[in-house]
């Protein structure tokens, strides 16, 4: 595989959702890192992501896309420069706001935790986790391992937000952005910034088909590894 910008997606590929990245997999990262170009994207904030990173050691460089992509840091040697991000403006986070409160109100959502544990302002994005942000994982990955809830409740949404993209993320969340501001802009926006075109990306997710936030990849023909999870992804890691 002759990949020149190794994309990988974060949450239930590299680490559980919202946990930190194991030793292991930052070690295979890094060392991938001295020979090819690294980004990590997510749907997930910058703080976010710095916190399930960890330490970086001096001399690596990594190009970090949290919230989809819609915000672009450039890691070198310690130093996080930001190269660009996309805020939704605020008539915007509420119109997105009343629809997922209809969602709560008709699919009685408010028994699950509290609104402002369910919601998260991402600026550039607004995210709905319906169990809570830092509910229990094991209680998350029972909630709706098929994604069949989910996809109903876009059903219900896009009556409401016609002119977003709302997309199923983590275990129990939909995120929503502006139509088009999907992992594909962000991807898009890197290669353009980096010079590297997309057919030499290679991408690993775990949610590379129709509705996943990771299908931008193969929307965008881009050489892809849809993993089963974490260990998959260390397989993969080991063998590029
Ligand atoms: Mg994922």
């Amino acid at each position: 595989m002759k990949s020149r910008m190794l994309v990988c997606d974060v949450d239930g590929t590299l680490a559980e959702s919202r946990q930190p990245i194991s030793d292991e997999i930052k070690e295979e990262l890094f060392k991938l890192a001295n020979r090819r170009e690294v980004c990590l994207i997510t749907g997930g904030s910058y703080k976010l992501l710095k916190y399930q990173l960890g330490k970086v050691p001096e001399g690596v460089i990594l190009h970090l896309m949290p919230t989809m992509g819609m915000h672009y840091v450039l890691l070198e040697n310690k130093k996080a420069t930001k190269i660009y991000s996309v805020s939704l403006k605020k008539k915007e986070k509420d119109k997105i706001i009343y629809a997922i409160k209809r969602l709560i109100k008709q699919f009685d959502l408010s028994k699950l935790a509290s609104f402002e544990d369910q919601i998260d302002d991402r600026k550039t994005q607004i995210s709905f986790s319906a169990l809570g942000k830092d509910a229990d994982l094991v209680e998350k990955k029972k909630f709706d391992p098929t994604a069949n809830i989910r996809k109903s409740w876009i059903v219900f949404l896009s009556k409401y937000l016609p002119e977003y993209e709302i997309r199923i993320g983590g275990t129990t969340t939909l995120d929503f952005t502006r139509k088009g501001m999907d992992k594909g802009y962000g991807l898009r926006r890197l290669a353009n910034f980096t010079g590297i075109s997309l057919n030499k990306f290679l991408y690993i997710g775990d949610r590379i088909f129709e509705g996943g936030n990771d299908d931008a990849a193969r929307r965008l023909n881009i050489d892809h590894y849809n993993v089963g999870g974490i260990a998959e992804t260390l397989e993969v890691l080991k063998l590029l």
